[in-house]
């Protein structure tokens, strides 16, 4: 064979011809059942793919206890996976960035393989950084990508939120470990103007919700009169849309995250911010036996469908928030609408809103969709980059 053997050490792996047209076709995953007589002997790390006559296909990340065998880093098939092959990988990441960072101190600078950086993902929180190593393959690498991160960024620390539970299924342990430098335990960012506390030790996902930037500036813009941010969690919503709406109630089941928001609301000298605590499905409920109505509405709960064997119920769930939402508004009111569940495809949660206006007995118009903002790329032809979806619907009189 007329491979330069780069990496010393490194398996050659062969892929059938359903996993070399997968990559072919841009997605970066080979399962384990497209792995031919996987190596019993190479421990995670670089791995050279090459199909059934053996030519080559690309350098990868080999993760051997993984049903996601090889994710491919490079097609360049003598690729030299080294420090500067990272630095570069990760300097284009951070440099489709510049738009994102005027507007906010909190975003997203690396989205996995949405950044062709395969089970990585960086957070950044004004100086400091969060990052996630979801793969065996990838943890090899752990050393050069922290250096990198810290050349590129001149952060003051870098955290591992290695807590995700994809993490067992590489075989490694789930962690919440420093890296570099000192990260504090709460990080005040801002984004289009309004400030909010983060949580990166403990907060949910890497200390905030970061995907739902620019929705919230986009209702924040439209909001007035009386307001509700449903599933508010640190009142990320409540806060954008404080700015123009008279009152804004902030409803949440958890009373840490809405202790939480009653801290957000101080920070930006905001009073017209009531918390409620409580089960949304009641609360809305009741809301509607009070004939209470309200101007503008966010809904955004958490991913109800964890598994495809829970959709089915889960767009029931969602259904029904969604009719009771519509019925609340107020005529000419807005309501945005969004799911998180990776299982419930843009049409599927189309259908759903659909359904949910015709139930409501409203006539309510589609304003906008909704797709992941700049900083989570969703590739088209990498599904599993995609999760979030939502809609800007309108009650029309
Ligand atoms: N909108 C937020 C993120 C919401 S996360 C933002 O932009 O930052 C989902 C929130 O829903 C969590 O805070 C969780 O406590 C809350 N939650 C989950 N189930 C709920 C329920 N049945 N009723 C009300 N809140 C719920």
């Amino acid at each position: 064979m007329a491979l330069p053997r780069r990496s010393i050490g490194a398996p050659w792996i062969t892929v059938s011809r359903k996993g070399a047209l997968r990559w072919e076709n841009g997605h970066p995953w080979i399962f384990r059942s497209d792995v031919i007589d996987p190596p019993t002997d190479a421990g995670p790390g670089i791995a050279y793919a090459v199909d059934q006559r053996d030519r080559p296909l690309g350098t990868a990340l080999w993760s051997p206890t993984s049903e996601i065998s090889l994710r491919l880093l490079d097609r360049t098939p003598d690729a030299v996976i080294d420090d500067q092959w990272w630095f570069n990988r990760i300097r284009m990441s951070v440099e489709r960035r510049s738009d994102v960072a005027r507007n906010a101190s909190a975003y997203r600078l690396i989205h996995g393989e949405g950044d062709g950086l395969p089970s990585l993902v960086c957070d950044r929180y004004d100086r400091w950084l969060v990052v996630q190593l979801l793969s065996a393959g990838l943890e090899q690498f752990r050393p050069a990508i922290v250096r990198a991160l810290a050349e590129l960024t001149r952060c003051e620390g870098i955290l591992a939120r290695n807590d995700a539970s994809v993490r067992e299924r590489e075989g490694l342990a789930r962690e919440t470990v420093l890296l570099s430098g000192e990260v504090p335990e709460e990080i005040e960012v801002h984004e289009y103007g309004v400030k909010y506390l983060t949580a990166p030790w403990t907060g949910q996902k890497t200390g905030a919700f970061l995907d739902q930037r620019e929705n919230r500036h986009r209702i924040g813009v439209l909001a007035r009169g009386e307001a509700l941010d449903c599933f508010s969690y640190h009142g990320s919503f409540a806060l954008h849309m404080a700015e123009r709406a008279a009152t804004v109630t902030a409803l949440d089941s958890s009373a840490h995250a809405l202790s939480r928001a009653q801290l957000n609301a101080d920070l930006n000298g905001r009073t017209n911010i009531e918390f409620v605590e409580g089960n949304a499905f009641d609360v809305l409920r009741e809301f509607s036996e009070q004939s209470r109505s309200f101007d503008t509405i966010v809904v955004d709960p958490p991913a109800f469908a964890k598994s495809r064997s829970s959709l089915n119920s889960a767009l029931r769930g969602y259904h029904e928030i969604n009719r009771r939402a519509m019925s609340l508004l107020a005529p000419g009111g807005y309501l945005f609408t969004a799911s998180c569940s990776y299982h419930v495809t843009k049409p599927l949660f189309l259908e759903m809103i659909e359904s949910a206006a015709a139930a409501s007995g409203k006539r309510m118009a589609l304003c906008e969709i909704a797709v992941q903002p700049s900083d989570h790329p969703e590739l088209l032809n990498v599904p599993e980059t995609g999760y979030l979806k939502g809609a800007l619907v309108r009650d029309l009189p």
